[in-house]
């Protein structure tokens, strides 16, 4: 059965495999699992394949980062900007493993999405 678009989309959310939308990526807190429990999907395709997710990453950090900024500057407009900076960059470490964890679950489902399954990925 081939999943519908959002299929897909609640799986990227949930964090579940883009191939079946059911297996977990993660098995607990940032350690994935190597394969799709349910369709035996290989995650890491190659060595260095997360690579891609820093660049998503740092995407999601700045939208991140520009939303506490802009509360930051609604909730204190008589605050200087500098230190505005540093209680949204203080704020944003507890979302780092959130946002490193969604940079990966992207990056899966934009390469499947991407580039299918090829002979060489094992799966
Ligand atoms: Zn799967």
């Amino acid at each position: 059965m081939i999943p519908t678009a959002s299929q897909k989309w609640l799986a990227l959310i949930c964090m579940r495999c883009p191939r079946c939308c059911d297996g977990s990526i993660y098995a607990h807190g940032m350690t994935m699992n190597e394969r799709c429990p349910v369709c035996n999907m290989r995650f890491e395709r190659e060595p260095g394949y997360f690579m891609g997710a820093l660049y998503i990453s740092y995407a999601l950090a700045i939208v991140v980062l520009l939303l506490f900024m802009w509360l930051g500057t609604l909730i204190l407009p008589d605050v200087d900007l500098g230190w505005i900076v540093l209680i949204c960059a203080a704020c944003f470490v507890p979302f780092v493993p959130v946002v490193t964890r969604y940079a990966r679950v992207i990056w899966i489902h934009f390469d499947r999405w991407a580039w299918p399954s090829r002979p060489e990925d094992g799966d």
